[in-house]
């Protein structure tokens, strides 16, 4: 073990030094654990504090007039103090894992290096005594930190069978952080995608987002396929691997570039990047676009991952649209049709899902041309043209006046007239409008009358 002084006590948050001094006074033990720890060695800034104490749960709640009982039975409760929030677990050191993902039993009140000894990875398994700032790092993970190495502690492959969201942890820390796995970490994580299955879908999803809104998702998909993870995760990408296009090479490869080249929020233009061609291009019988089908498969993948509703149908829909293909020659009506069958709201991300397939192609003419799309869009949108029905001059109200009956047909001659309007947004006034919808009334009830008098009766 090694005892050591390398953080300031004196650049944690006030809250967190009071807190600490509280459990002080009352006898018990206190550290910093997990991530606040190892970027306090990287000079980041922490995103959140964990404690680990040897005070049990009844006790912390004792100490502190607001505590959520966030997991007692596994020793964990929140702090709220002033503004800020600790997790705060106890020490604890766990037995057999019968479910390869959760202990049988947990036990309180050992030391902190028992506790670290429970921990996953190196960089994870160190911690911070809040009252002397001595850190503990019986693991060298310290050493592992400033080498960039993702090291299980003790034996790898008990440590996965133990607990299989490790197998997507050591990938997503790796990730995030741009770490290379230990050899024998890898070895030991290499092929066990069938254990995933202990693991839940939620997990997997967490997971999942965390590798993708790092800076080079590639990395984290390639270590899950290379290791012979990812069937476990994203079944469909993974069949993408050796599969080849002519325009886009190898599609897997195709598919993480576009991925990383994609902003990193919102979360949907990620996943749209990575899944807007997991469809197999072949399979031309069903007569439905390879757009449609991976739309649909990437619908499907996603809900079993239980991301919401919104996301998922958000990603199909940007998915289904991705066929399109701007063309200079377009002229605004072409712009506003765009705009209009996509939908307003989801056009911008269709444009930055596009722009980052084109950027994966290295097609900067076609990079270019978005950007020139994009500008239009603004234009178009700045002067207000008219693109849905509801910014029609007229409503159901004003055609039912004018004698067209409510009925099946009249969405179809609000359907025309929005069709007019998106050519030439001029007509958009009422008195415009109206002889336009008579006229199409007219015609479409004739045309449902010849097919009334046309068909069979039975
Ligand atoms: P971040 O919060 O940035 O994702 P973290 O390291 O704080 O990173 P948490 O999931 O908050 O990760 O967990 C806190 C600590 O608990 C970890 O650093 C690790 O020591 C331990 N830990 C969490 N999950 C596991 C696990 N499945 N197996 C073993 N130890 C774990
Ligand atoms: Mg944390």
């Amino acid at each position: 073990m090694t005892d050591c002084s390398v953080i300031e006590l004196s650049r944690l948050p006030k809250q967190l030094r009071t807190v600490a001094r509280i459990f002080a006074e009352a006898g018990f033990s206190v550290y910093l654990v997990g991530g606040a720890v190892r970027n306090l060695l990287s000079e980041k800034q922490p995103e959140d504090y964990d404690l680990a104490t040897d005070a049990v749960p009844e006790q912390v709640m004792q100490l502190f007039r607001r505590v959520i009982p966030t997991g007692v039975q596994h020793g964990t409760v929140t702090v709220l103090f002033q503004a800020e929030r600790f997790e705060v677990t106890t020490f604890r050191s766990e037995t057999t894992y019968s479910d390869s993902r959760h202990p049988d039993t947990v036990e309180f009140g050992v030391d902190i290096e028992t506790d670290l000894s429970r921990r996953d990875f190196t960089i994870n398994g160190m911690a911070l005594d809040l009252r002397t700032g001595l850190l503990h790092d019986p693991f060298g993970g310290r050493q592992d930190l400033a080498d960039g190495v993702i090291r299980a502690i003790g034996d790898p492959a008990e440590r996965f069978t133990e607990d299989a969201l490790r197998l997507l942890r050591a990938v997503r820390f790796a990730t995030q952080l741009q770490f290379l796995l230990a050899d024998t970490t890898r070895a030991a994580l290499t092929g066990r995608s069938r254990e995933l299955s202990a693991v839940s879908m939620e997990r997997t999803r967490d997971e999942l987002a965390k590798i993708l809104r790092a800076d080079h998702p590639s990395y984290g998909l390639g270590l899950l396929r290379d290791c012979r993870l990812l069937a476990a995760v994203l079944p469909e990408l993974e069949s993408c691997s050796g599969n080849t296009t002519p325009d886009k090479g190898e599609l897997f490869t195709h598919l993480v570039r576009c991925c990383d080249l994609a902003p990193k929020e919102p979360i949907e233009l990620r996943l749209a990047a990575l899944l807007h061609q997991i469809a197999p291009v072949e399979v031309p019988e069903s007569g439905v676009s390879a757009q449609a089908r991976s739309a649909a498969s990437a619908h499907r993948r996603l809900k079993a991952l239980r991301f919401p509703n919104a996301t998922v149908s958000q990603v199909a829909h940007l998915i289904a649209q991705m066929g399109f293909e701007y063309r200079p020659n377009w002229d605004d009506s072409d712009v506003r049709r765009l705009i209009s069958s996509v939908g307003d709201e989801y056009v911008d991300a269709l444009l930055a899902v596009a722009r980052a397939d084109r950027m994966a192609c290295s097609d900067d003419l076609g990079v270019q041309q978005l950007d020139e799309l994009a500008g239009r869009v603004s234009r178009i949108r700045d002067r207000n043209d008219p693109l849905t029905i509801r910014d029609l001059a007229v409503g159901g109200n004003e055609l039912a006046a004018a004698g067209i009956p409510r009925g099946p047909l009249l969405g179809t001659v609000l359907e025309a007239l929005l069709d007019a309007v998106l050519a030439d947004p001029r007509i958009n006034q009422p008195e415009r409008l109206l002889p336009l919808a008579q006229r199409v009334y007219e015609r479409l009830a004739d045309q449902d009358e010849g097919h009334r008098r046309g068909s069979p009766r039975n």
